[in-house]
C-alpha cells in the first residue's frame, strides 16, 4: 500500500531531503497530495485537508478551478507548446494591460523568481546603476541578487553560493520612509524593490502611506521603482495593490495568480523601460538592449488557463469572496485566542491571515520582532493542525480563496480551537 511514509523513503533516495522545495520538507515526512478541489485536498492515504496553502497562494480561484482546467485541457488537444508566437499570449497580455494600471507593456517569464531577476536587470539597464535598495524581510524569489535581506533583521550572507560581490550590491532598508530617504542618497542605487503587501504577503504590513511615499522618493531621486505583486497582483484587487491604492510603480513583477495558478510569471510596466526588451530597437550595440529568453515563457497551455482565470478575476467578485472568508477566519481565530486567554493576534489584509504570538497588537514592531515567534508553540500548532486536517500554509500565515465557504472556514476555526486547547493544557 502507498503511504506518506513509504513515499518519503523513496523520495529521499532520489531527491535531496526528499523534496523539490526547501519549505516542503517536514519531519518525520510530508504528506503527499494526490487530489485537490476547491478549498480541500486529499493525500495518498485518503486524508482530507481544508486548504489554506492553496498552491503557495497561487490558487485564488480554489484548487483545480474547473474553468481553468477546461481551458488547459482544450489547449492540450491543440498543442501544449511549440516555442512559437501564438494568439493566446496576446490575449493574455491584453488582460494584464487592462487590469494592471501601470502595465503599458507586458513580458512573460518562467516564474516569480525569473520576473524579479528580469525586472532588476531592466532597472539596472535603465538607471545605469547597479545597486538595488530592498526592504528588510521582503521576499523576491530565490536568486542571488535579491536573497540578501529576505530573512528579516539579518544582513549576513543569505546562502552558501551567493557571491559576496553580488550581495554587496543589495542595500537593505527598514520599512521607514525616513530610513529609505537617507539610504537613497547613495548615488549608486538605481532600483528599488518593494513587496507590495509588506513582508511575507503582509505579515509585516507597510506603514500607512509607505507606497506613495516611496513612489515620491523614487521620482525625486530618479530611481526605478519596482512593486513585487507576485502575491498581491489580482488578489488585493483585480488590478493588484497598485490599483487598490492608486500608486503606480515603474515596473511590476507577477506570478502565481497571473498564470491562473499554473507555472510561469510576467513583468509589466512603463513603455520606455519595457522597450529595452524590444529586439527591434537596438541600443548601445545591443539588440535587444536588455537580453531575456526562456523556453517556456507564455507557453500556450499556461496562457489558455491564465486567460480563463483573468476573466474570472476581472470583476472583483472572486476577491470579495476570498476577502470575506479571510476576515471570517481571522475573527474566529481571535475569538479562540480570547476565550483561551492567549495573548496573540490574527490579522491581515485582503485574503490573508497572519498570526502573531507576542501580544494583541503588532503596531510599531519591526519585521524581525513580528517574525520572531516562539518555536515550540508554532511548531505544535502547525503539526496539530495538519494532523487534524487543516493546512495553514506556513507556521503563522495563510491565504483563502473564492472556493472557501463559511462552513469550511468555521470547521477550520473549530479545529484551530481544539489544537490550541491541546497546546495550552
Ligand atoms: N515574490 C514574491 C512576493 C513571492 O511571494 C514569491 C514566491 O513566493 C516570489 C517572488 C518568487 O516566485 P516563484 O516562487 O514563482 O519563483
Amino acid at each position: 500500500m502507498i503511504t506518506n511514509a513509504s513515499l518519503a523513503d523513496r523520495a529521499r533516495r532520489v531527491m535531496p531531503g526528499g523534496v523539490s522545495h526547501e519549505l516542503r520538507y517536514r519531519t518525520p515526512h510530508p504528506s503527499y497530495i494526490a487530489r485537490a478541489l476547491g478549498a480541500e485536498k486529499w493525500d495518498v492515504e485518503g486524508k482530507r485537508y481544508i486548504d489554506f496553502k492553496l498552491g503557495a497562494a497561487s490558487q485564488l480561484l480554489g484548487n483545480s478551478c474547473p474553468q481553468v482546467i477546461e481551458a488547459v485541457a482544450g489547449q492540450l488537444t491543440r498543442t501544449p507548446y511549440t516555442g512559437d508566437c501564438h494568439a493566446l499570449e496576446i490575449e493574455w497580455a491584453e488582460w494584464i494591460h487592462r487590469l494592471m494600471p501601470s502595465a503599458d507593456l507586458v513580458r512573460f517569464t518562467g516564474s516569480g523568481t525569473e520576473s524579479t531577476m528580469l525586472a532588476l536587470r531592466l532597472g539596472r539597464a535603465y538607471s545605469g546603476r547597479d545597486k538595488v535598495l530592498r526592504i528588510d524581510g521582503h521576499f523576491h524569489g530565490w536568486h542571488d541578487m535579491l536573497l540578501k535581506g529576505a530573512k528579516p533583521g539579518f544582513e549576513g550572507a543569505p546562502s552558501l553560493g551567493v557571491p559576496q560581490a553580488i550581495a554587496d550590491l543589495t542595500v537593505i532598508a527598514p520599512s521607514s520612509l525616513n530610513a529609505v530617504a537617507d539610504l537613497l542618497a547613495d548615488d549608486q542605487i538605481g532600483t528599488i524593490f518593494v513587496e507590495a503587501s509588506g513582508a511575507n504577503y503582509g505579515s509585516v504590513p507597510l506603514p500607512d502611506g509607505f507606497l506613495q511615499g516611496i513612489r515620491d522618493l523614487a521620482t525625486q531621486t530618479d530611481k526605478v521603482l519596482i512593486f513585487d505583486e507576485v502575491i498581491t497582483g489580482f488578489r488585493w484587487s483585480p488590478g493588484g495593490r497598485q490599483a487598490r491604492d492608486g500608486v503606480l510603480p515603474d515596473l511590476t513583477t507577477l506570478a502565481k495568480i497571473v498564470t491562473g495558478g499554473l507555472p510561469g510569471g510576467a513583468i509589466c510596466g512603463k513603455a520606455e523601460i519595457m522597450e529595452l526588451l524590444d529586439p527591434g530597437k537596438p541600443r548601445g550595440g545591443f539588440a535587444p538592449p536588455v537580453s531575456h529568453k526562456g523556453t517556456f515563457n507564455a507557453a500556450p497551455l499556461v496562457a489558455a488557463g491564465a486567460i480563463a482565470a483573468m476573466e474570472l478575476l476581472s470583476t472583483g467578485e472572486v476577491q470579495a469572496q476570498a476577502d470575506a472568508m479571510a476576515a471570517r477566519l481571522r475573527d474566529g481565530i481571535n475569538r479562540c485566542f480570547e476565550s483561551r486567554q492567549i495573548s496573540a493576534l490574527a490579522y491581515g489584509d485582503s485574503s490573508t491571515c497572519h498570526l502573531y504570538f507576542g501580544g494583541r497588537s503588532i503596531d510599531g514592531l519591526s519585521a524581525a520582532e513580528i517574525r520572531t515567534v516562539p518555536a515550540p508553540l508554532v511548531n505544535g500548532l502547525r503539526n496539530g493542525l495538519l494532523e487534524r486536517g487543516v493546512d495553514f500554509m506556513s507556521f503563522t500565515s495563510c491565504v483563502t480563496s473564492s472556493a472557501h465557504t463559511p462552513e469550511l472556514v468555521d470547521e477550520a476555526i473549530e479545529i484551530f480551537d481544539e489544537t490550541l486547547a491541546d497546546l495550552v493544557m
